[in-house]
């Protein structure tokens, strides 16, 4: 039950219903203002972080945004138990960063209830030494509490000298749990983790489209044994659910039937894996924190006729969707095109509406790989992807648009 200041109780189904997208400014009323609110609120469900004997809520605030400008959404999911937040020191050019501690300066008391996870993008451990001191300057903080190496695309990153500088660091008090992020051949790369002993947690892209494969549930199962403890990102699988195809509009009238808007059913499928810990997702505004909040406190289940309706439109949309699986299509054309990373930089701009970030990504692209990404023939890649996606297409209009 939730409290709001006029001391009206809402049940977690009435809450659902009303945080569909299009009814979330009601509730905002509902609730009153949420900064100042004081009443005790339901909290979202936690589950065990693998092996770690740490639970964590089942959503996580992914912050590559500008949290300075967050500040009431951060103290609202801290109430509603949204308190596993994810950055990384790039985000925003580390204002992300900074505006959690801007957060945890104010209000100190809530550092020990936040599972507070960042990322290093440096290669190398004197680079990852340097960009976890800056973190714990940046976030107003003695200790991270899951420390990951960003964006692994092959187990052969998983070295033995990340493996001591994590105890290291470890054992300095600085980090509790180490890992990493993953959104590139993400199978490979927890298969890899799953033997290697000293990998705490991994964030791997997991949504209805990638969930199905018999290559993610091997990697799913084997991290699962060794205790790695599991957060699922990039859970919407590209864009929302258009009303273009008959699929398409089935699945859209089934979900509104239940109440589910289908970014809250794409959250539900996710869940269903018991081994999901949590679901980072970005929340930059009251609107998609309570959409969410409210997903992650209904406890309906979808049924097994809408979880083949969502896979039925992964497989009729999948020329839409890119799965990450740049050991397949790369090397078909000599191994230095960063295919996968591409094609997510165009999903950021087109699916999320995201421009300004896919052009950030794409321009770190060295000026002389994005030169031979002009006239080159992408035929080898095209007939190598599982997808079917028009690479050489998207390749030439990623140039274009984020050039
Ligand atoms: S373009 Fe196709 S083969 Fe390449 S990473 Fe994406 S889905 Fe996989």
């Amino acid at each position: 039950m939730i409290m709001t200041n006029s001391n009206r109780i809402v049940s977690r189904r009435d809450f659902l219903k009303t945080a569909t997208v299009a009814g979330a400014a009601s509730i905002v009323g509902a609730l009153g203002n949420p900064a100042t609110a004081s009443q005790p609120q339901a909290t979202i469900p936690t589950r065990p972080f693998g092996k770690t004997g740490i639970d964590v809520p089942i959503l996580s605030f992914g912050g590559s945004l500008n949290t300075s400008l967050s500040m009431l959404v951060l103290r609202q999911a801290v109430k509603w138990g949204v308190t596993y937040w994810d950055t990384a020191n790039t985000y925003m050019g580390g204002r992300s960063e900074k505006g959690m501690g801007k957060y945890l300066a104010k209000y100190p008391a809530d550092r020990k209830r936040i599972f507070l996870v960042t990322k290093s993008h440096a290669w190398n451990i004197e680079g990852m030494s340097e960009d976890l001191n800056l973190s714990l300057e940046r976030m107003r903080t003695d200790y991270i509490d899951l420390y990951f190496m960003h964006s692994v695309s092959s187990g052969n990153e998983l070295t033995a000298d990340k493996k001591a500088w994590a105890e290291k660091k470890k054992a300095e008090g600085k980090i509790r749990l180490f890992g990493f992020s993953t959104h590139s051949n993400m199978e490979e790369c927890m298969l890899a983790a799953s033997g290697l002993g000293w990998v705490d947690g991994i964030m791997m892209r997991y949504n209805y489209r990638l969930m199905h494969t018999d290559d993610m549930r091997t990697a799913m199962d084997a991290c699962s044994q060794a205790g790695i403890g599991l957060t699922a990102m990039k859970s919407q699988g590209g864009g929302q659910v258009k009303t273009d195809t008959e699929s398409e509009l089935k699945l859209a009238g089934r979900f509104m039937k239940k109440g589910f808007s289908d970014a809250q059913a794409k959250l539900k499928a996710v869940w269903e894996h018991p081994n999901i810990a949590s679901i980072c997702t970005e929340m930059p505004n009251m609107t998609l924190l309570m959409s969410n909040v409210a997903a992650a406190m209904d406890k309906t289940k979808l049924s097994v006729g809408e979880m083949d309706l969502l896979q039925q439109y992964a497989r009729e949309t999948r020329w839409a969707y890119c799965t990450g699986c740049a050991a397949i299509c790369e090397p078909a054309v000599g191994g230095h095109i960063p295919i996968g990373d591409v094609m997510r930089y165009l999903m950021y701009a087109r699916s999320y509406g995201d421009r300004h970030r896919g052009r950030i990504h794409f321009q770190k692209i060295p000026l002389r790989i994005r030169q031979q990404m002009e006239g080159m023939d992408y035929g080898p890649a095209e007939q190598r992807c599982p997808q079917e996606m028009a690479i050489g297409r998207l390749m030439r209009e990623a140039l274009k648009e984020l050039g």
